[in-house]
C-alpha cells in the first residue's frame, strides 16, 4: 500500500481544533506521523491547498436496482469521489426498497466492489416503504444499517413511526424524516411563483407540522430524530428551540436549499423541481444562519439523479430531485465560507463530524491513528459548471453554467487515492 506525504496544506481538523500549515503523512490507510514515515512516500504538494477529513454526504439517492440508466452504484461513488466526498449515506427508495438485509448485504458488495466510496447503508423503517408495518429493524442493524428511514416520504402513522423509533432508540440508530405531509399536493412552493406558473403550491406548513410531530415523538421516545432536508423557516425554528431543551434532534440542509430560492426558478425548468421545494429568500436566509450557528449541524446533497427523459415531462408529472455530489463542496464553501464569512473549520465540521454523529461513525480526523479519508480542496480554483462533464450518469442540476469557486482536487479512500483532478 502506498505512502503519502501531503505537504504544506492548510490543515483543518474539526475534531482536533487544528487549523494551519502543515503536513500529513498516510502509511498502511491510517495518518501517521510525518516523522514516522519509514518507506518511500509519494509527495503531494498541497500549497494553497485546504487538507480535510474525507467529506460524509449522508442522503445520496444511489437509483441501483431498479433505475441503473440514472445512476449506478459504481456511478454515484465515482461521483461522489470527484466531488471530494468519501462516504455516503444511501437512501432507499431504489426497485425493491431497500428494506431487508439481504438488500443492505447486496448494496455493500456493489460498494466493495466500486472501491470509491464508504457507503453507511440507510434502508426503510417501514416494509416496502409502505408506511405500514415496521421492517425488521433488528436485522437490518446487524446487516450494517446505520440509520432507518422512508426517505421519498414520511411516515404518515403517527402510531407506526412512534413504534419504529423505540425500536430505532433501542438500537442505538437515529431515524431520518423527509419531513413532508403526504396531503400535499404540489409542485413547487405556494407562492408569487406558483401562482405565476399556475401549478398547485406546497405550503411551508405542510414541512413544519411533521417537523413539530417529530420533534413531540422525539421527546416521547427517546430517539434521535433527523429532519432531512429543512427547507422552511418556520423548522428552524423548530429545531433550535429543540435543541435548547436538549432534545436529540437535527438537521440537514442541502446545497440548492442554501443556494437558491423559488423566485430563480426559470419558468418551469424541470431541474428545479425537488422536493422539499425551494422556498422564499427568508427561508433560504434562515437556513444559513442555522448551518453558521450549528442549529443545522449537517450538509448534505440529497443527490437525486434522473434520466433526461424522466426530467423532459412536463413540470407537474417529472420526478423530483436534483443531483449535487459534483457540486456540493464548491456551492456551500462560496455561500457560506467565501461569501458568509463561515470559519473554514466549521464548514468542515458539517461535512464531516455533524453527519457522523448522526450516523453512529467516529468522527472524521487527521489526527495521527485515524483512517486515511482525506479530502484536498482548492478554495482558489475558479470552474465552470458542465454537467455533461459529470461522473454521474445524469445532468439534472439546478446549477449548469454556474462559475462557482473551490475545488476537490484529490481523494484518498483509507489512503488509496481514489481521485485526481486533471491538469
Ligand atoms: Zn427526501
Amino acid at each position: 500500500m502506498e505512502n503519502w506525504i501531503i505537504r504544506g496544506g492548510r490543515v483543518l481538523d474539526p475534531a482536533t481544533g487544528r487549523d494551519g500549515v502543515g503536513d500529513v503523512a498516510i502509511s498502511g490507510g491510517v495518518v501517521v506521523e510525518p516523522g514516522a514515515l519509514r518507506e518511500p512516500a509519494t509527495v503531494v504538494d498541497a500549497a494553497g491547498l485546504w487538507v480535510m477529513p474525507g467529506a460524509i454526504d449522508m442522503h445520496v439517492h444511489l437509483r441501483e436496482p431498479g433505475n441503473d440508466e440514472a445512476e449506478t452504484v459504481a456511478s454515484g461513488c465515482q461521483a461522489a469521489a470527484q466531488g471530494g466526498i468519501v462516504t455516503l449515506g444511501v437512501m432507499p427508495n431504489t426497485r425493491p426498497p431497500l428494506d431487508s438485509p439481504d438488500e443492505v448485504r447486496r448494496l455493500l458488495a456493489r460498494g466493495e466492489a466500486a472501491g470509491l466510496a464508504r457507503l453507511a447503508p440507510c434502508p426503510c423503517l417501514t416494509r416496502g416503504r409502505a408506511g405500514r408495518e415496521l421492517a425488521d429493524l433488528p436485522a437490518l442493524a446487524c446487516a450494517g444499517a446505520r440509520a432507518f428511514t422512508d426517505d421519498g416520504s414520511t411516515v404518515p402513522d403517527e402510531g407506526v413511526l412512534r413504534e419504529g423509533m423505540r425500536m430505532a432508540a433501542a438500537l442505538g440508530l437515529a431515524v431520518l424524516d423527509h419531513a413532508l405531509d403526504p396531503a400535499a399536493r404540489g409542485y413547487l412552493h405556494e407562492g408569487v411563483k406558483s401562482a405565476a406558473l399556475r401549478l398547485a403550491g406546497i405550503p411551508s406548513s405542510a414541512e413544519f407540522l411533521i417537523v413539530e410531530r417529530d420533534i413531540r415523538l422525539a421527546a416521547e421516545t427517546g430517539c434521535a430524530i433527523h429532519i432531512q432536508h429543512v427547507s422552511a423557516r418556520e423548522s428552524v425554528a423548530l429545531i433550535r428551540a429543540a435543541r435548547a431543551q436538549g432534545l436529540r434532534v437535527t438537521g440537514e440542509a442541502s446545497p440548492h436549499h442554501l443556494a437558491l430560492t423559488d423566485a430563480d426558478i426559470p419558468g418551469a425548468d424541470t431541474r428545479f423541481k425537488m422536493s422539499p421545494p425551494l422556498r422564499t429568500a427568508r427561508d433560504r436566509d434562515a437556513l444559513r444562519e442555522a448551518v453558521r450557528d450549528g442549529t443545522i449541524s449537517v450538509l448534505a446533497t440529497d443527490h437525486a439523479p434522473h434520466s433526461a427523459a424522466a426530467k423532459a415531462r412536463p413540470f407537474a408529472e417529472a420526478p423530483n430531485g436534483v443531483i449535487g455530489l459534483e457540486t456540493a463542496l464548491a456551492v456551500t464553501y462560496g455561500i457560506l465560507v467565501q461569501k458568509g464569512g463561515m470559519a473554514p473549520l466549521d464548514w468542515v465540521r458539517r461535512w464531516t463530524g455533524g453527519p457522523a454523529a448522526v450516523l453512529g461513525l467516529g468522527e472524521p480526523s487527521l489526527r495521527p491513528g485515524s483512517v486515511a479519508d482525506v479530502t484536498l480542496f482548492d478554495p482558489a480554483r475558479r470552474w465552470t459548471v458542465q454537467a455533461s462533464r459529470f461522473a454521474s450518469r445524469s445532468r439534472n442540476t439546478p446549477f449548469e453554467g454556474w462559475l462557482l469557486t473551490g475545488l476537490p482536487v484529490r481523494t484518498f479512500l483509507a489512503g488509496r487515492e481514489v481521485f485526481a483532478v486533471a491538469g
